[in-house]
């Protein structure tokens, strides 16, 4: 959380957004219309649990309506209020319009602790809290569709699908109003990696541009370089998993919510996942040093830190002695307005979360429209692909035998070519697509504009010119 003197989660959103809009040409009442958020909701409903009524409070906030639906989590957590559900849905308008997802910018939340409850109570609590926001529209394939957030997952979006099916039993496309659905319900392949997914793509394409790694000082690739990651929840673990395991990046440090662990020479991320999953935190992992104050590893020098838990970890009180020469957002909001103001001075340089985390609602989209389209991708062309492939193969196989001793195939690829795309394929390949094209655009923009200093104006200047666009397309 952001010390007392910091503004709030919304209001910190609400200045990077200034600092951009400041730079463009908007008409002063567009700016306003596309700052605020158009309408939140705050529901307050009871659950008889364990012999008495339990009043929980929900929200689900609209950010803007330019496209619809609009998108975004469900969050389970003591810290949710209004003001965070609001900042969130602001966020998810600008992520959406970065990659191009069709959808404006929703975010809902249950202030719970969903740790306290059972799997039947916390399943009547999702049930009862879908049916409140179902009956006014909060929930629905063609107005607003949310998906997994902080203390949710595949496990909740079934009850919430499920709930929605029997208050809308013939509506055709009931499956499409809640997106990260278990792949037996719905779901796509690969959407639960996605977000880890889209970090580890967002790296990539970053140091894929040897100008803008160098302005943090770095050059090459990913390989042996030092990460610090915060939270290995479902985003930091996919992400650190990914990172370690396929670019050869070494995890130094992970922070969780007991400690954090250390070794310069790259921890087992898939040790210490099992060691948390077992035991419920870091405390006791045999093969690292464990630190209690987890928070000041957030300090140490590396290379890569990538806060992937809560916002406002990186705040006034310790930005100036962040020594990470780049910084990756894969939570919402890590860095507050202020911080994000010291570091850009230090020469910081930060993927910002609404491009670095945007791999879930990425996928997220894939699934809503293979939900619309009612079949799975890949259905329809796969075999014909690999039948024209085989085409191929054969030729190459007669130039092969002709050319005897002087030519021939190497040794996997005939078996590589051959197999023609399943789903998950086709959903990494279109998520790789759109954080290379997003990162394109951000970075271009960095680059070419004196006045845009960092990464985040950019990605703010290309989201909010987009929705203005599609503002004034209605004739706004
Ligand atoms: N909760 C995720 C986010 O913050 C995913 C949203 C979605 O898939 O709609 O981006």
């Amino acid at each position: 959380m952001a010390p007392r003197n910091e503004p709030s989660f919304r209001e910190s959103v609400d200045l990077m957004f200034n600092r951009a809009a400041a730079l463009m040409d908007l008409s002063p009442g567009l700016e306003e219309k596309i700052r605020v958020c158009n309408s939140t909701y705050t529901v307050r409903f009871g659950v008889r649990l364990r012999g008495q009524i339990q009043t929980f409070v929900g929200y689900r906030s609209v950010h803007s309506e330019h496209m619809e639906p609009v998108k975004g989590g469900i969050r389970y957590s003591l810290s949710v209020n209004q003001d965070e559900v609001e900042a969130l849905a602001a966020l998810m308008t600008y992520k959406c319009a970065l990659v191009e997802t069709p959808f404006g910018g929703s975010k809902g939340g249950l202030c719970i602790d969903p740790r306290q409850y059972d799997e039947h109570e916390l399943e009547q609590i999702t049930r009862r809290f879908a049916y409140e926001l179902a009956k006014r529209d909060l929930i629905n394939p063609s107005q607003n569709v949310p998906a997994p957030d902080m203390g949710t997952g595949e496990r909740e979006m079934a009850w919430i699908a499920d709930q929605y099916a029997r208050m809308n039993t013939t509506d055709i496309n009931a499956r499409a109003c809640v997106t990260g659905k278990p792949l037996n319900a719905g779901g796509i392949a690969g959407r639960v990696e996605a977000t880890g997914r889209g970090v580890q793509y967002a790296l990539r394409e970053f140091f894929r541009h040897p100008g803008d790694a160098k302005k943090a000082g770095l050059s090459g690739k990913l390989d042996g370089k030092r990460v610090i990651i915060q939270g290995l929840g479902n985003v930091g673990y996919h992400a650190a998993k990914f990172l370690s395991e396929e670019d050869g990046a070494r995890i130094t440090g992970i922070i969780e919510r007991d400690g954090a662990l250390y070794d310069p020479d790259g921890l087992d991320v898939q040790a210490v996942h099992n060691w948390i999953v077992k035991h419920g935190g870091v405390t006791g992992f045999p093969d690292a040093t464990h630190q209690a104050e987890g928070a000041a590893v957030l300090e140490h020098e590396c290379d890569i830190l990538i806060p992937a838990a809560m916002e406002g970890v990186i705040n006034l009180t310790n930005a100036d002695r962040i020594r990470a020469p780049l910084i990756l957002e894969a939570a919402n909001g890590p860095i507050t307005a202020g911080a994000d103001e010291i570091l850009c001075e230090k020469g910081t340089v930060i993927i910002p979360d609404l491009f670095a985390n945007a791999g879930g609602v990425t996928v997220s989209y894939f699934e809503w429209v293979k939900n619309l389209s009612h079949i799975r991708f890949g259905r329809m062309q796969r075999r014909q692909e690999e039948a024209r492939h085989e085409l191929v193969v054969a030729e190459l196989e007669r130039l092969d035998r002709y050319l005897g001793d002087a030519w021939s195939m190497s040794p996997d690829f005939k078996a590589k070519y051959l197999r023609g795309a399943d789903e998950l394929e086709l959903v990494r390949s279109g998520l790789d697509d759109t954080m290379r094209t997003a990162y394109q655009a951000m970075s271009e923009v960095w680059n070419a504009r004196d006045d845009v200093a960092d990464l985040r104006t950019a990605a703010y200047l290309v989201s909010i010119d987009r929705v203005a666009k599609s503002y004034r397309a209605k004739g706004l």
